[in-house]
Formats: C-alpha cells, sequence, structure tokens
C-alpha cells in the first residue's frame, strides 16, 4: 500500500466512524444527562431505545444473557433490604419481611435461558427443530401490590427470551418501580447488556399505558393486575398475556389435618397483608370441623377471632356505601384496621378472622386485606359447588385441606384454576415452600399459568428434510 491509499483509506475509515456516530447518536433518544438509565419520559423513547437494544441482545450468545441474568438477580439481591422498605412506604401496602422473602423468591426460583430450551425431533424424513424467538419488545403493565417482584420476575424471564421490555409501572408505586428499574438496568449495563433493554416510564399514567398498547413498534403485551387491564391489553389486537384478579377460596373438608390446615390459612393469608393474588381470600369449611378449624386458627397466636358485632363494624368500615372495597385499607396491617373500631391489637397478630354468611360481600369480593371471612358448610358436595361460585370463573387460584383423594380430586375437577394447592399455604403454589418456579405474573385469563421464559416467545420450526439420524 503506498502513503496515500494509507491517507486516504484512514479518512475514509474516520468519516465512516463519523457517520455510524452521528447514527447512533442520532438513533438515541436524550435522556436525563443523555445518558441511558432506562427511565424515560417518553414512551416513544423508551420504545425506540428498547427496539435498537433488543437487536444488540439477539445478537449476544446465550451465555452473554445467562450474564445479564446473573447481573439482574445479584442486583435484586444486593438492593434488597432498601427496595422492600421503599415499596411498602410508596404504595403503603404489604409488609416488610414479606416483601423481602418475595424478592428472594423471584430472584431464586425464575428461571433463566434453561426455561428455552429447543425441542429437536428425529425420523425417517429427517430432522425437525423446535425453537422459543424472542417476540421483540414487550409492553408491561404492572401491579402497585408488586413493585419488586413482578419486575424481578418479568426482567428475568422477558430478557432470558430475547425480548427488551418497556414498563408502564403503577402510578402508585412509580418512585419504587423506577429505582428497581434503574437498578437493574445498571446492572445488565455492567454486565455488557445493552442500554434500553429494560426500561420503565418515568410518570406512568393511563395515557402512557394507552400509548403502550397501541404503540407500533410493541409486539406484545403483558398486563399484571385486574380486570380493565387485561381487557385492555386483549383488546389490542396484539399478542398479550393477561394476567389477571382471583379471589382464592380455602376449602377444609372433615378428613384434614385440622391443625396443619389452620396454620397453612393463616400464613398464607397474612402475607404481605393479604396482597398477592394467590392469597387465601375466603374460607369453606365443613360444619363438623369448623368449631375446631377456628379454635386452632386461634391458637397459632396470629388470629383474631371478631366477634359477629365487631365483624359487622369492620365490614362497614372496609366496605363502601356503594358495595366497594374502601382501597385505603387494602394491605394494611390488621392493626391498623382494627384500630379504626377501636380495637388495640397485639403486634404478634397477623389476620383477623370471622364467621360470615354466604352473602357476605368480603366472601366475593377480592380484599386484598388481613380481614378473613369463614363460611359453614354442611358438607363437602356443598363447599366445592359454593367454592366453584365464589372464585368466580377467574381460573386463578383455589386451595383445599383434606386427605380426601376424592374429595381433592372433585374440587380440583370443578373448580378449573391455574394454581390448586393441597394442603399447603396458597404460596406454595407459587414456589415458596412448594416446587416448582415462580411467577409474579400468573396468567389465568389466557391460559400460560405461571409465566416463565417461554411464555414471551414465538415459537419457530426449522426442518432439514435428510437423512440425519445417526442410529
Ligand atoms: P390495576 O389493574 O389497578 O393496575 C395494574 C396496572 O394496569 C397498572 O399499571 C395500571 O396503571 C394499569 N391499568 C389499570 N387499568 C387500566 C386500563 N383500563 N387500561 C390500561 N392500563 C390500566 O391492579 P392493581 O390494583 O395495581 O393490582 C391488584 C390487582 O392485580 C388485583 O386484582 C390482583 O389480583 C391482580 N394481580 C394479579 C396477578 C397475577 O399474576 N394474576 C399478580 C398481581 C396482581
Amino acid at each position: 500500500m503506498t502513503i496515500d491509499e494509507k491517507i486516504i483509506t484512514n479518512v475514509v475509515q474516520e468519516v465512516i466512524q463519523q457517520i455510524m456516530n452521528n447514527n447512533n447518536n442520532n438513533d438515541l433518544p436524550k435522556t436525563i444527562n443523555d445518558k441511558i438509565t432506562g427511565i424515560y419520559d417518553s414512551v416513544d423513547d423508551a420504545v425506540d431505545n428498547a427496539v435498537e437494544a433488543q437487536k444488540q441482545l439477539i445478537d449476544m450468545t446465550l451465555a452473554d444473557r445467562e450474564k445479564i441474568i446473573s447481573a439482574i438477580r445479584q442486583a435484586a439481591l444486593d438492593n434488597n433490604e432498601m427496595l422492600s422498605k421503599m415499596a411498602v412506604e410508596e404504595s403503603k401496602l404489604g409488609r416488610y419481611e414479606d416483601k423481602i422473602k418475595e424478592n428472594i423468591l423471584c430472584v431464586t426460583k425464575t428461571p433463566g435461558t434453561e426455561d428455552i430450551q429447543p425441542i429437536a425431533k428425529t425420523g425417517d424424513n429427517g430432522l425437525m427443530l423446535l425453537e422459543y424467538a424472542p417476540v421483540g419488545v414487550i409492553g408491561a403493565l404492572t401491579p402497585v401490590t408488586n413493585p419488586t417482584g413482578t419486575f424481578i420476575h418479568n426482567g428475568i424471564s422477558m430478557i432470558a427470551a430475547g425480548n427488551a421490555v418497556v414498563f408502564n409501572p403503577h402510578p402508585s408505586a412509580k418512585n419504587t418501580s423506577a429505582k428497581m428499574v434503574e437498578i437493574l438496568h445498571d446492572a445488565i449495563v455492567e454486565a455488557g447488556g445493552p442500554p434500553g433493554i429494560i426500561s420503565a416510564i418515568r410518570i406512568p399514567s393511563l395515557e402512557t399505558a394507552g400509548q403502550i398498547i397501541n404503540h407500533p413498534k410493541i409486539n406484545m403485551l403483558v398486563a399484571t393486575g385486574g380486570k380493565p387491564v387485561v381487557k385492555a391489553v386483549l383488546s389490542s389486537g396484539k399478542k398479550a398475556i393477561g394476567a389477571g384478579a382471583g379471589n382464592p377460596p380455602a376449602l377444609v373438608d372433615e378428613t384434614a389435618h385440622i391443625r396443619n390446615a389452620a396454620e397453612c390459612i393463616i400464613n398464607g393469608a397474612s402475607i404481605n397483608n393479604n396482597i398477592f393474588c394467590t392469597s387465601e381470600k375466603e374460607v369453606i369449611v365443613v360444619d363438623e370441623v369448623a368449631d375446631s378449624l377456628i379454635k386452632f386458627m386461634q391458637e397459632t397466636g396470629k388470629a383474631y377471632l371478631l366477634s359477629s358485632e365487631e365483624a359487622e363494624r369492620i365490614t362497614e368500615l372496609v366496605i363502601t356505601k356503594e358495595n366497594k372495597i374502601n382501597t385505603s385499607f387494602i394491605g394494611r396491617n390488621v392493626q391498623v384496621i382494627l384500630k379504626e373500631i377501636g380495637i388495640k391489637l397485639d403486634d404478634k397478630y397477623r389476620l383477623a378472622i370471622f364467621e360470615a354468611p354466604k352473602d357476605h360481600p368480603l366472601v366475593w369480593k377480592e380484599q386484598m386485606m388481613p380481614i378473613m371471612p369463614i363460611v359453614r358448610v354442611k358438607d363437602i358436595a356443598e363447599g366445592i359447588r359454593f367454592g366453584v361460585e365464589v372464585e368466580q370463573g377467574n381460573r386463578h387460584t383455589a386451595i383445599m385441606h383434606s386427605t380426601n383423594v376424592d374429595n381433592l380430586t372433585a374440587f380440583a375437577r370443578a373448580v378449573q384454576t391455574t394454581i390448586f394447592v393441597k394442603n399447603g399455604p396458597a404460596y406454595s403454589g407459587i414456589g415458596l415452600g412448594g416446587e416448582g418456579h415462580t411467577a409474579f405474573t400468573i396468567a389465568g385469563p389466557t391460559g400460560e399459568g405461571l409465566t416463565s421464559a417461554r411464555s414471551f416467545t414465538r415459537q419457530r420450526r426449522c426442518t432439514l428434510v435428510e437423512g440425519f439420524r445417526i442410529i
């Protein structure tokens, strides 16, 4: 090469580099201090960056993805105390020590890339390979009840599947959600991941939710929340997962180990002050063992039995004149709620229980507070019928305490929930003290069940029509 040629080559390379830099700069939306933090004021900016980031992610190896996921897990653990405290303080829902458990559960039991192992089939006609491919950019709408767990679970699962995610957090937990996303984003970038692969809208609203739902560059929607948001994503015309509300009944028959049932129900229903969508929301018990169940619940030392007069006053407090749940008591400690009617409870209590008629509003409404109605039924047949009715077709979660396999099978078949827990607290169905992976997006309405990386993929088949078998 002559000197002239060298100079020309250098100049050309410099110009190409400059063009690339300019292009990159133009492509990148302005964020605070021009730095990509994962937190955006505008949906368009978040989505544009997510599109770029997702392209980069799919050019990386699966080992790189796992490295990113390990970084997410570590960052969530390192900041668990701070995030749990922030979540309880901002949302005023749940209990600090339970948020800590929730986050550890999401960190340790959300599957990574192992969940998208391909399936291969060989035969006389060659080879078929089925792979779980990314969908692209996902818009995720998240609930106020889990502003940490949902992000850890969704973040790991969606990135493990090769996607980028733009979150529209619940407005009442926007600061915790932003902090959570910022922490995960920094950890991802530090681990060599693409900036913008995970992001959130700084000031989320129904308007920004609508922009995400209708954004042409968002390929898939995931709604974790109540019925309206599930309906909104399912009406979008896009691939969507709906993880909606539940009203899980806990049915106890006369063959159950009653002391164990009492302990499990108190623990399950009081975790995070009952805001888990999976938590027991009403107890249905066969008359023969109802008194023992209530006695054993009291003997746990964690359940306060309301008299019928106290139960009436509590009902007037937590149910509005319009027959709705009074949201100011959702997720609060039992002490805070009972104080309103002049009952001062020791800190050891986690739940108030009371005997309720079948038509009591707290039996039918998803109360998400530590006030638990108990309904007597004459036998298991009536219990199963009533359990199915109060679950209301949510197909979410049901719990049963029994040692009679026929009864267990009959209720499981009749209620058809996504999660059916036998002889344990409801939370064992999401992997806390139970087998299986965890999920904080449990898709009853759309049927994916406890979501994981595979839920956020599209299937692709590759066929090789040749003799491929080696046996
Ligand atoms: P929510 O439905 O009020 O809010 C969830 C999210 O949807 C928020 O980001 C909110 O801003 C958005 N949203 C609400 N209505 C919308 C609409 N019409 N259009 C667009 N976006 C909308 O729910 P929440 O009060 O935050 O959370 C509690 C509910 O979520 C309970 O019903 C609980 O059972 C359910 N939940 C379900 C799961 C699950 O995995 N199935 C997990 C957690 C919570």
